[in-house]
């Protein structure tokens, strides 16, 4: 199965602390009229990074 991280979008308030976190290129990209990130699933190594510098839990391994 492919892991990739997802957005919740009704928790994510749109920090952008997650973009500083990821080590890999171009995985999010912020969304500024919706004021939330989306992440393009197919460059997301699934490494867990991003899900623990988001304080509003917005973020999940699945
Ligand atoms: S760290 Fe969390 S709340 Fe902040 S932009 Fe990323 S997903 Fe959204
Ligand atoms: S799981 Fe790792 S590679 Fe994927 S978006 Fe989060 S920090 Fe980036």
């Amino acid at each position: 199965m492919y892991l990739s991280v997802r957005v919740d979008k009704e928790k994510c308030i749109g920090c952008k602390i997650c973009i500083t976190s990821c080590p890999e290129p171009n995985v999010f990209i912020f969304l500024p009229e919706q004021k939330l990130v989306e992440v393009n699933e197919s460059r997301c190594k699934a490494c867990g990074l991003c899900t623990t510098v988001c304080a509003k839990e917005a973020l999940k391994i699945g």
